[in-house]
């Protein structure tokens, strides 16, 4: 743990260092291009002062040669007029004439004008500044030469005052910090600004440049920069400041140069400013990518830690499911082998007491309850495959909620008094009886519950139940509270989280050996999540346990549903009159089926009713019999759905499709192993009037003939 921590802080000193470096190079490099581009900006400056320079001196020289061209060609008598030397061409042009005469007015000429042309052999050229001996003021000229017919030397001379020249041509750089200085190639100052930082005292370029201070070889390089003419830049120390010269040569025909000379600190100062900019800039965008990177790898690393969790969670889950499976597996072994032992012992028992008929009986009766239990088992295992695919569709019936709950207690009372239980039921307190549900559903959500306290409560015990409704109405749906407490074994609290899961059952239970294989709870939850219902429980193992279910049901007025329990009430009298007077003698039933034992059973049982059975041992056999039976003969037809040759479904349709007058009459009841709630309807969509699930039982075949026969 600690060498992990030791490697950690290793690798963020690294990682530092490595930063730092960066960082170092990095402002290196844009010192550096920063300082080239300063120096560049300079130059180019500089470069278009000295261009304006050019084309000023360039547009005077054209104008003197001009007005030098149009003074040859006049007549020598008038030359001799415009010749008189004190004769002003133009305010700052004057005609400077070297001759004989020796009355020539030569007064009013700048001295050293004219000592410089009386020696120079230049046809044109300029004239570094100085004092103008009759103005007193610092100047500079630019002269051509004209040459007079007669011999007499002539030039023609303009003169700029360095101070106009200054104003206009000097540049300033860095908020008047280095100024641009015209120079000739001995770098003797020329032209100096006029701004009052400026430098007023030196006369040439290298005063500013003391050699202590300096690298001989460097001034020396510099010196010869500047007399060739040269462009550069250059740094020196001047009186303890590093300065910058930058040089430009004039293009004209001159010695001069532009030197700008400029601290170095303003040009760095301004690169550190830009620097600093960028770097903070930089790291705020740094730490700006560092948080998102931070947050977005902190969320990554979240949801994989979450999946690696839902990972674990569904491995969890699903072994859980395997065990749960594997345990309903046993379970089920269990469950199904006790009552066929008990249907098979109690054969044997029966067959071994023929002669005492009261054993038979008891034998009989104990085989026709194994089978319902064996029955119900089975209807589990499907209403649990159809509430995991999502298959059950509700039933939307007007109910009377009190009636069904009346109905269960009565039902319940016998198996609570067979277990030595006491049944408590309250009378339903409600404002609304009549709701629109799914009776049978909702009877089987509470039968579970009422069935489960009497099963988990030992003998002697006492069961509670009680049907409340609460105030509340929304959107026209009431809730209803149905209770049920018992004095039983109670639940264990590991069981409480899980027990409305599958094939979950307490150990007090399994191990005391109570029948039970852990389904009834979980279809309950999820026919009442089907109802937007809910279910919750309160335990205390060897307390009891307190089961409370909300149902949510759509509220109908009382009257029409008291209407409508009263034509139920008539339907089912009618249906018992009938019971009583119907007579099936004179009547013809086909019955199809591939399985003699099946065929055997409900020929009994068509019997026992007083009804005739005639056979067919596959779908098309029964079309067969039915196409040479005359109209109207069979009055109902109870058809297996899985059978050779052809299947139910199939000869339904035939008969259906036959050309006669009772082919779309004759009821068509399937009768099947399939009973599942697609099978029902498949058997709709082949033409089938209903829908009997085997094994069959007496009651659903009289009750279909009752409403079928007429
Ligand atoms: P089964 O009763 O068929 O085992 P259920 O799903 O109905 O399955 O119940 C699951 C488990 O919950 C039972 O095995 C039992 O351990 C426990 N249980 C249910 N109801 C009660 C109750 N009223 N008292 C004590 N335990 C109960």
């Amino acid at each position: 743990m600690k060498r992990k921590k030791e490697l950690h802080l290793i690798m963020a000193l690294m990682l530092l260092l490595i930063l730092s470096g960066g960082v170092l190079l990095f402002s290196n490099g844009i010192s550096r291009e920063l300082w080239t581009n300063s120096i560049q900006t300079m130059t180019e400056h500089m470069r278009q002062g000295a261009n304006a320079i050019n084309i000023q001196f360039e547009t005077d020289f054209y104008k003197l040669e001009i007005t030098k061209e149009s003074i040859l060609r006049v007549t020598s008598s008038v030359q001799k007029q415009i010749l008189a030397p004190s004769k002003i061409i133009d305010p700052d042009v004057t005609m400077y004439l070297y001759d004989d005469d020796p009355d020539a007015e030569v007064v009013k000429q700048d001295y050293t004008v004219r000592q410089y042309l009386e020696k120079t052999d230049k046809e044109r050229g300029i004239l570094d500044s100085h004092i103008n001996s009759m103005t007193g003021e610092s100047v500079f000229n630019i002269f051509v030469r004209v040459p007079f017919r007669d011999g007499t030397r002539g030039y023609l001379v303009k003169e700029y005052r360095a101070k106009d020249i200054s104003m206009q041509f000097t540049l300033s750089f860095y908020d008047n910090n280095g100024f641009s200085y015209l120079v000739n190639r001995d770098g003797t100052i020329m032209v100096r600004p006029q701004h009052r930082n400026s430098n007023k005292t030196n006369h040439n370029l290298f005063d500013f440049i003391a050699s202590k201070e300096n690298d001989e070889s460097m001034i020396t390089f510099f010196r010869d920069s500047i007399y060739g003419k040269k462009s550069g830049w250059a740094k020196f120390v001047c009186e303890g400041t590093d300065m910058v010269f930058c040089y430009e040569p004039l293009e004209m025909d001159s010695d001069w140069l532009m030197v700008s000379i400029v601290p170095e600190s303003v040009i760095t100062a301004q690169t550190k400013s830009i620097l600093t900019r960028t770097l903070i800039f930089s790291g705020f965008l740094g730490a700006v990518v560092l948080v998102l990177v931070a947050y977005f790898s902190g969320i990554i690393m979240h949801e994989t830690r979450e999946y690696n969790r839902e990972l674990r969670d569904a491995l969890e889950m699903a072994d859980k499911a395997d065990k749960a499976k594997s345990h309903f597996l046993m379970n089920m072994s269990h469950d199904i082998r006790t009552p066929l032992n008990a249907i098979i012992g109690m054969t044997i028992i029966a067959q071994d007491n023929r002669d005492d008929n009261e054993r038979v009986d008891e034998c009989l009766e104990k085989i026709n309850l194994s089978g319902k239990h064996l029955v119900s088992f089975v209807n589990d295992l499907l209403d649990m495959s159809q509430i995991e695919n999502g298959e059950i569709i509700l039933k939307e019936e007007t109910v009377s909620i009190s009636q069904i709950y009346n109905e269960v207690i009565n039902l319940m009372k016998l198996p609570a008094m067979e277990s030595n239980i006491t049944m408590e039921p309250a009378p339903a307190h409600l404002n609304h009886e009549t709701v629109v549900g799914d009776p049978i559903r909702i009877r089987q959500v509470m039968i579970n519950i009422i069935s489960n306290a009497i099963k988990y409560t030992p003998s002697g015990g006492r069961v509670s139940v009680e049907l409340t409704q609460s105030e509340k109405v929304k959107d026209g749906y009431g809730i209803y509270r149905f209770r049920c407490t018992d004095t039983g074994i109670g639940i264990e609290p590991e069981l409480l989280e899980k027990m409305f899961l599958s094939f979950e059952r307490g150990r007090n239970t399994t191990h005391s050996g109570i029948a039970g294989m852990g389904v009834g709870l979980s279809i309950t939850k999820g026919l009442l999540d089907i109802m937007k219902g809910s279910i919750s429980v309160e335990s205390e193992p060897d307390k009891g346990s307190t089961f409370i279910v909300e149902f949510r049901f759509l509220l109908q007025e009382d009257e029409a549903a008291a209407d409508e329990a009263n034509i139920q009430t008539a339907a089912i009298t009618e249906l018992s009159d009938a019971e009583a007077v119907y007579d099936y003698s004179d009547k013809h039933i086909l019955l199809v089926d591939d399985v003699e034992l099946n065929m055997e059973i409900m020929e009994a049982l068509l019997e026992m009713i007083g009804a005739n059975a005639e056979k067919a041992c596959n779908g098309k056999e029964a079309v067969d019999l039915v196409r040479t039976k005359p109209c109207g003969y069979y009055s109902l037809i109870f058809m297996d759905i899985q059978m050779p040759v052809m299947d139910g479904y199939e000869a339904t349709r035939q008969i259906r499709a036959m050309d006669r007058e009772d082919a779309k009459t004759i009821p068509i009841i399937a009768l099947s192993a399939n009973a599942l709630a697609e099978d029902v309807q498949n058997a709709k969509l082949a033409g089938m009037n209903d829908h009997i699930a085997k094994p069959v039982d007496i009651g659903p075949i009289e009750k279909t003939l009752q409403q079928y026969i007429k």
